[in-house]
């Protein structure tokens, strides 16, 4: 379930006589081997490679049929970071591996691989800046196997201030031609030009973090056309960001551009050293039955799931981690924290009405699975002081909204959505922004 089908999906299917006679050699041809030939000590398999070039970091993803053996070193002039693997052939995936870096990938300039010593591939990553490399295993989970992870960190990442003003700046000289193509359609998708707005008095900047759901090595939930979750919140969270840029006093940032995996905690974490005002995750999940349909909303709960639902929900989402991949030494004492304080319970009361005034504007544009904003225990939620909602534009297992997802218009509306609930949340609860100020500069 969790892992990318696409190919196999779009594969033209055999015919069904074709498939068992298919079958029925390779059962003959195996056992053959086996009788024939003794049995030697099974190598493993390397079954897949993945690179997944992002701003924070790249990650290249060795999928192997049993738990690879690895030695990991780092060269300096030119900087090279060296992986030597046991008991593996220089076939299959592995030789394409060197072919999936891309020449725009912040980090690898060339990745080749070639036999060390006999029974040792060796893969030599030439690198572009100086990196913290973390290589690591990861036990089989969901639709993966075994994985050999190696995620290549800037020593010197981008300070994330610098970069939200960067996005700011790019968005507002976008914004011209943007604002040309979309002025009609944006006259009729925006029932309230009566939303009070939050920039007409001189406030202070409102920071925006917006987060986008899964990516990289979790794609999140998969549609029965294929159709990727994290494809399309990073679609809906981009239109968002600009249209956040777009207002005269607020801004947004995001937790990932691209497709690339943001542990939950870093989500958090990001959140926090912008100082944001507001988090909203995006997300387009899947249930049970392809029936399920409607939006909905979701705010931390301190104690207890508000639904079986919402509970299960949750539950799914915090898997996201062993799915798209973290070290487990990596902690964050906000997630595993289950005692709340005030600061804590006041947060979570601004999500609720944050959440009502989005759900309220998502009304009239879909239909609403549930009427009121929903509570789980959602670890990328809880953030202490940031008032923080998920939102589930739709659900993508269903496949008249895997259309509506698909669709650049709908996607367009559901961000204007957010933005509008996003305004008249501001426009309501100035305090919930200023308090935050207040508590920033003391
Ligand atoms: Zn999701």
């Amino acid at each position: 379930m969790f892992k990318p089908v696409r190919a196999t999906y779009l594969t033209e299917p055999l015919p069904q006589v074709r498939q068992l006679r298919r079958r029925f050699l390779q059962m003959a041809g195996a056992s053959l081997l086996l009788t024939v030939h003794p049995v030697r000590a099974a190598a493993p398999a390397i079954l897949s490679v993945r690179v997944w070039p992002g701003s924070d970091y790249t990650r290249v993803t060795l999928e192997s049929s049993t738990p690879l053996d690895y030695k990991s070193f780092s060269v300096k002039d030119p900087e090279r970071l060296v992986l030597d693997i046991d008991g593996v052939d220089l076939t299959g995936p592995l030789t394409q591996l060197a072919g999936k870096v891309n020449e725009s990938d912040p980090y690898i300039k060339l990745l080749r691989a070639g036999k060390n010593k006999p029974g040792t591939v060796r893969l030599v990553f030439e690198l572009k800046v100086s990196v913290k490399p973390q290589v690591f295993r990861l036990q089989p989970i969901g639709e993966y196997g075994n994985r050999l992870v190696v995620d290549l960190y800037p020593e010197n990442p981008a300070d994330p201030l610098l970069a939200l003003l960067q996005d700011k700046q790019q968005d507002a000289a976008a914004a011209p031609a943007e604002d040309a193509r979309a002025q009609n359609g944006r006259k009729q998708a925006t029932p309230d030009d009566d939303v009070p707005d939050a920039s007409a008095n001189k406030g202070p900047i409102f920071t925006v973090m917006i987060d986008p759901g899964h990516g990289g090595e979790d794609p999140g939930a998969i549609g029965s056309r294929g159709t990727h979750e994290k494809a399309i919140t990073l679609a809906i969270g981009k239109r968002l960001r600009q249209l956040i840029n777009e207002q005269p006093n607020m801004r947004a940032s995001m937790t990932r551009d691209a497709d690339f995996f943001v542990p939950l905690a870093d989500r958090v974490r990001k959140a926090r050293r912008i100082n944001a005002d507001l988090f909203i995750s995006i997300h387009a999940d899947a249930f049970l039955t392809p029936t399920a349909k409607g939006s909905s909303v979701f705010a931390l709960s301190e104690n207890g799931a508000s639904s079986t639902a919402a509970k299960w929900l949750a539950k799914k989402e915090n898997e996201a981690d062993q799915v798209g991949g973290v070290r487990m030494s990596v902690g964050d004492p906000y997630l595993k924290r289950t005692l709340f304080d005030l600061t804590q319970t006041a947060t979570i009361s601004d999500s609720l009405k944050l959440g009502n005034s989005v759900l309220g504007e998502i009304g009239g544009i879909n239909r609403l699975h549930k009427g009121a904003v929903e509570q789980a225990s959602f670890a990328v939620l809880k953030a202490p002081d940031i008032p923080s909602i998920l939102v589930e534009t739709a659900f993508i297992s269903n496949p008249d909204e895997e259309a509506k997802l698909l669709d650049e218009a709908y996607q367009d509306k559901m961000a204007r959505a957010i933005l509008n609930g996003i305004r008249k949340f501001a426009a309501k609860n100035p305090t919930a922004v200023k308090l935050k100020v207040a508590s920033a500069s003391s």
